[in-house]
């Protein structure tokens, strides 16, 4: 009896997962198409060197911080946890699909989650991919620090700081809804070689993107 209690419930928590990502109504990535052009507050990317702490999570390449890279946005302010790699990057721009994307993912210290999303296209070739490609972890196995080695994640971090913003979600399961979702307008560049040397890692570890629904997207200039 008690182990098929367990396993109702095991059953009924998967199926709760299963339902977000299938059937979610604020998932993310998106396609951004009509937005409302309002005035909102400009994002101070309080961003610092941190030790290189790498891991390859059979899924993409993640670099974790800590904790003294802080994001201001209006009157919240989010510690960065975290950044990782997509390709292709997932939200689209009026239809357009970027080759990469760089989700940097963000936690305010009441749990609010943020994901600030910095798009890429091919062209000339990026100093932070060119520091973490040959770093990449060869399997599975948790995080490496890099002794003598640091990061500063502002260097993903594009110069003009316009951004889209809608109510979005984790990508992977369990699609966790209620994130905040910041889209920089500007994207940076990578070259065609370390697009090709990432995918050989890493090949389409980006999601479709899912439908609008009742949301709406906010465009801040
Ligand atoms: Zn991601």
């Amino acid at each position: 009896m008690k182990l098929f209690i367990w396993s109702a419930l095991l059953l009924a928590s998967v199926s709760v997962q299963a339902s977000l990502c299938e059937n979610g109504k604020r998932q993310s990535p998106i396609n951004i198409t009509a937005t409302q052009k309002r005035s909102g507050p400009e994002p101070d990317f309080a961003y610092h060197p941190a030790p290189l702490n790498i891991a390859n999570d059979g899924h993409t390449v993640r670099v974790r911080f800590d904790k003294r890279s802080t994001l201001r946005l209006g009157k919240e302010q989010y510690t960065l946890q975290q950044f990782h790699f997509h390709t292709p990057g997932g939200d689209q721009i009026h239809g357009e699909e970027f080759p990469m994307a760089a989700h940097l993912l963000h936690k305010s210290a009441s749990g609010q989650l943020l994901a600030v999303v910095v798009l890429f296209r091919t062209g000339k070739e990026n100093s932070v991919l060119r520091q973490l490609l040959p770093l990449i972890p060869p399997k599975q196995d948790g995080d490496h620090l890099q002794a003598g080695l640091s990061i500063d994640a502002v260097s993903l971090v594009p110069r003009q700081h316009a951004y889209y913003r809608y109510a979005g979600s984790l990508t992977a399961a369990p699609c966790t809804e209620g994130v905040e979702w910041i889209v920089m307008k500007q994207p940076l560049e990578l070259s065609g070689e370390q697009l090709a040397a990432y995918r050989n890692r890493f090949a389409d570890n980006g999601r479709a993107v899912q439908p609008l629904h009742q949301r709406s997207v906010v465009e801040v200039p």
